[in-house]
């Protein structure tokens, strides 16, 4: 009987096991069709101000919804990229798809604030890397200081000279730099001031409980005061209630981003977004100021 449980189990496990891989390499075909012929789409979260109506900055996050498969989520979708390096294409396009949409919303006069773009480390760790964001500027003709890298702590791994010697010359093109999921990593802090970075964005783990959790909120206002000395920008993750909002409020924090004030947004939801927070009238409003 233990005998059969076991062949059982052993079975139970090899098929499971091969169900795992075979969906991996299913999901790694499925990723190449879609690089190839554009099955990805880019959401925008907006970044506020402390006025929560005002528009600073925003996140653009991958979205891949498969005609079968149905949604996945950028995060297994960046850990199989990683795996078969499929996530130097893959990265190609969300940076210049970014760069190349916000333009286009600059061009028509919706916005003027830079687009932050999720950098995985692999990618920032190869050679090349500067090169790469040149030639988006370039192709796309953003202006470098409208393009926003987010970077993890993770960077620092592994050659941490070369990290910060890639971070400097990234700061001469003109890009923005941000810290992002900042609290998480195991880092020391240290490294904060020989970087030269403009932004530091605190993981929403903290935020989460903020309310709730003494110690959660101690941090948070910890960092937030720390990251001010450096003179940098700090901003929060993950703020979905009114309460969150007040006290990060009252702690200083210098923009917000959370389904409280929006979430990840199409890029015609997100024009919609911006067209109803536009304070320069339109040229149509205006011509109709005109006739009367
Ligand atoms: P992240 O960079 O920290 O992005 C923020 C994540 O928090 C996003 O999840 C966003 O949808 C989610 N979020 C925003 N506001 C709230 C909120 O109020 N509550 C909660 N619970 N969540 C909120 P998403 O889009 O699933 O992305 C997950 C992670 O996948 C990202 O974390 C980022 O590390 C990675 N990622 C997403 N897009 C890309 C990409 O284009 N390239 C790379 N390399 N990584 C990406
Ligand atoms: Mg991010
Ligand atoms: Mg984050
Ligand atoms: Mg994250």
């Amino acid at each position: 009987e233990a005998k059969k449980r076991g062949r059982n189990n052993y079975q139970r496990y090899t098929k499971d096991l091969n169900q795992k891989v075979s969906e991996r390499v299913t999901l790694r075909n499925e990723l190449q069709k879609a690089i190839e012929s554009g099955g990805f789409e880019l959401y925008f979260q907006p970044q506020v101000d402390a006025g929560g109506q005002k528009v600073v900055g925003m996140e653009a996050l991958l979205r891949w919804h498969h005609c079968e498969m149905g949604f996945i989520s950028p995060s297994r979708i960046i850990s199989i990229a990683e795996d078969t390096g499929q996530i130097f294409a893959l990265n190609r396009w969300v940076m210049e798809t970014a760069c190349r949409q916000i333009k286009s919303l600059q061009d028509q006069g919706l916005v003027n604030t830079p687009v932050a773009v999720n950098i995985s480390p692999l990618q920032f760790q190869r050679g090349h890397f500067v090169d790469l964001v040149r030639e988006v500027l370039d192709r796309t003709q953003l202006e470098a200081r409208f393009l926003e890298l987010e970077l993890t702590e993770t960077i620092l791994l592994g050659n941490a000279e070369r990290a910060v010697q890639t971070l400097h010359e990234l700061k001469k093109i003109g890009v923005r730099l941000a810290i992002d999921d900042f609290g998480t990593g195991f880092s020391s802090l240290s490294y904060l001031k020989r970087l030269p970075i403009d932004k530091i964005k605190i993981d929403r783990t903290f935020i989460k409980e903020i309310i709730s959790d003494q110690h959660d909120a101690a941090i948070t206002q910890g960092i937030i005061s720390m990251v001010h000395h450096l003179n940098l920008e700090v901003v929060a993750e993950g703020v979905e209630t009114e309460p969150q909002f007040a006290f990060l409020r009252k702690s200083q924090c210098d923009a917000y981003q959370g389904y409280y004030f929006s979430r990840p947004l199409a890029l015609e939801q997100l024009r919609d977004y911006l067209q109803q927070r536009r304070e320069i009238p339109s040229a149509r409003s205006s011509r109709c100021d005109d006739e009367e």
